[in-house]
């Protein structure tokens, strides 16, 4: 299908700001952030309304952990050299349970993939610090308020920035704009069909100015609940347990979190949990939740504005920048040879990695988390498929081909 009341003809920066652009994009997260980023190496221009400000941005703690697809989208948007400097990279990760510990090794399971360790705080950083450098309109504090004529051509973005109320006429919208965004509020009811579940734990999640325990993340099934051990760099370590939903941080002073840490991670044999100052604290509910379809008209969704993930299969990031990779080159197929098929296919294409990514994600969550609702019977179900995993290689490819990320399409 192809509109032809579209020009393709470039439009230049000048013309851009504030008032008009071909992409808007609203969201400066790593949906918003690479999807511009993409766009401006194919000479797409587009506009980023960001509501908080820098410093915020780049200081929100969240995921840190990239597939090969994630890594290699970033170098091909010019954002991969710190992170080839600085990133580490893992070849498996380590079960525990039962006091005992396996090693599921990803390259030979899952066609030589690998995945890098590199902070989503970093990979925002550098996407910021390259667009202002290229000297492309990212506008912080900048609060998309309402997005108007998404069945027209010429959909529009009000928007509050400087104290005054502005436009923003776009081709296209994007909302890159996370789970409470306006973006998926603002297709017709009519449109959308939600899909969501709740568990019934949370993360407590904490960073520490301490050298990982460990050489890649241990993943522990303990009967007083799961525990994570992963890492930001060769300094800093980030460590998860598992809590109920409606705990507090203020009952979990440092040593009743490192005590607690060194129950669940307990194996036979040498092994320390090293200890150090904990810097940040808070906790995570863990949620599934798709939205369907991606698109309506002119506006298209991305990100965790489409989908969330609970965390323990580490996809919320990458699923993230794997939408944003479609959409790119859908809109450069526009853009370049006016073929609309990669935009009238981005929701389908995206919402099956999405749901995989979800059957992964909760097969994770499920098999590592103790919940308070199961009987003794499903519980010992989940061992032995914990145990299924850690040793049968079968089994095992299953969870080394799902994290370190199927190709894209
Ligand atoms: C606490 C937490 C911990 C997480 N930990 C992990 C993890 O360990 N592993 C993992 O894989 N994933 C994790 N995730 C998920 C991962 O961080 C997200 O999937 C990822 O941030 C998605 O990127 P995004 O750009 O789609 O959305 P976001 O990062 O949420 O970015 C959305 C942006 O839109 C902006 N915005 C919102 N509304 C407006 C508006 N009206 N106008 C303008 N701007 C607006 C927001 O300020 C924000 O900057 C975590 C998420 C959270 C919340």
């Amino acid at each position: 299908m192809t509109d032809p009341s579209l020009s393709t003809e470039p439009i230049s920066i000048s013309a851009l700001a504030p008032g008009r652009t071909r992409v808007g994009i609203i969201g400066a997260g790593p949906a918003g952030l690479l999807l511009a980023q993409l766009l401006h190496r194919a000479g797409v221009d587009a506009v980023v309304l960001e509501a908080r400000d820098r410093t915020y941005v780049e200081h929100r703690q969240r995921a840190g952990l990239l597939e090969q697809n994630t890594v290699d989208v970033l170098r091909a948007a010019g954002a991969g050299a710190r992170l080839d400097r600085e990133g580490l990279i893992h070849d498996g990760v380590e079960l525990r349970f039962d006091r005992r510990s396996h090693r599921v090794d990803f390259p030979s399971l899952a066609d030589g993939r690998r995945v890098t360790i590199y902070a989503q705080t970093e990979i925002v950083k550098d996407l910021i610090a390259l667009r202002l450098e290229e000297g492309q309109p990212l506008l912080f504090e900048a609060v998309a308020q309402e997005i108007v004529g998404i069945d027209t051509d010429q959909p529009v973005i009000r928007y509050f920035h400087a104290g005054a109320e502005h436009t923003l006429d776009c081709d296209f919208v994007v909302a890159c704009d996370g789970f409470h965004g306006i973006g998926r509020q603002s297709l017709p009811e009519h449109a959308l069909t939600t899909y969501s579940r709740e568990y019934p734990f949370a993360w407590l999640g904490i960073l520490a100015e301490v050298p990982p325990s460990c050489e890649e993340l241990i993943y522990a099934r303990h009967e007083r609940g799961f525990a994570l051990h992963s890492m930001r760099s060769e300094h800093v370590s980030r460590l998860y347990l598992q809590v109920a939903p409606d705990d507090e941080v203020e009952n979990w002073p440092d040593d009743r979190i490192w005590d607690e840490l060194e129950l669940r991670f307990a194996v036979e044999g040498d092994w320390k949990l090293e200890r150090g100052p904990i810097t940040e604290k808070s906790i995570t509910p863990m949620r599934s939740f798709v939205a369907e379809p991606m698109r309506h008209g002119r506006l298209f969704l991305a990100g965790d504005a489409a989908h969330i993930v609970p965390p323990t299969g580490a996809k919320g990031l990458n699923l993230a920048a794997a939408d944003v990779t479609l959409l790119a080159r859908a809109l450069d197929d526009w853009y370049s040879r006016t073929d609309a098929t990669g935009l009238d296919r981005y929701s389908d294409r995206a919402l099956r990695r999405v749901w995989r990514a979800q059957h992964f994600s909760n097969w994770m969550t499920t098999m590592l988390h103790p919940d308070p609702r199961d009987d003794a019977f499903t519980a010992r179900l989940y061992l032995s498929q914990l145990d299924y995993v850690a040793t049968s290689s079968a089994a095992a490819a299953t969870l080394a081909e799902n994290y370190t990320g199927l190709p894209l399409e």
